[in-house]
């Protein structure tokens, strides 16, 4: 059985402020106080695990042990199907090591084995960690087509380049209530609130 939130404030251990909106406007309605890694002026941890599941419970526990709050982490990547699944769990340094993510997306735009095959998919784990070292862990992901150029001014990282399956628009041309109905954040973040809120 998982474990039950029975505090009513949580942190979020994050400083990406595209995350944070989400994830906020997704567990609004909750009855929860809400507080993040940034407003506790906590660092941020190295994320050097191997998995999404890994990263996450770092950022996970160094938040719950230096709040002393359940706290909520979030790892998440974009897998592109032509790149192998790549850059999936390195999406943020492979983004820092092109040179932001403009400098990606024409790169991709340009490489013919993306051209042939546009697959790719958002993954997100989220970690609900406890001070006590419990947590317990969600998977959401959702499938979808990179599309080039860039479209759309909501939303945040890789969302306006990919066009989620069932949609035409890319993600950042959809209004952030449509994103928190079909994201990999979404339907991971459903799964905690089932389980544990
Ligand atoms: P991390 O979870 O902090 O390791 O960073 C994941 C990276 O993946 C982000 O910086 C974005 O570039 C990308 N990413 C994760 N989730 C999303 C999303 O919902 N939209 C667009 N890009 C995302």
């Amino acid at each position: 059985m998982p474990r039950k939130l029975m505090e009513k404030r949580l942190a979020i251990a994050s400083h990406n402020q595209g995350k944070i909106k989400e994830i906020k406007a997704i567990l609004e309605g909750l009855d929860l106080q809400i507080l993040t890694a940034a407003e506790l002026g906590l660092p941020e941890p190295i994320e050097d695990g191997h998995t999404y599941l890994e990263n996450a419970l770092i950022k996970a526990r160094a938040c719950a042990l230096a709040s002393g709050l359940p706290s909520l982490a979030d790892d998440s990547g974009i897998e592109v199907m032509a790149l192998n699944g790549g850059p999936g769990l390195d999406t943020a340094p492979y983004t820092k090591e092109i040179g932001g993510r403009e400098r990606v997306f024409s790169l991709w735009a340009s490489l013919p084995e993306i051209k042939a095959n546009p697959d790719a998919r958002f993954v997100c784990v989220q970690v609900l960690a406890w001070p006590d070292g419990h947590y317990e862990h969600f998977l959401g992901t959702v499938s979808g087509k990179l599309s080039f150029p860039p479209r759309g001014d909501d939303g945040h990282g890789y969302d306006p380049v990919f066009i989620p399956d069932g949609f035409s628009k890319t993600v950042a041309e959809l209004k952030l209530v449509e994103k928190n109905h079909c994201s990999h954040r979404f339907l991971a973040l459903q799964k905690v609130i089932e389980a544990c809120l």
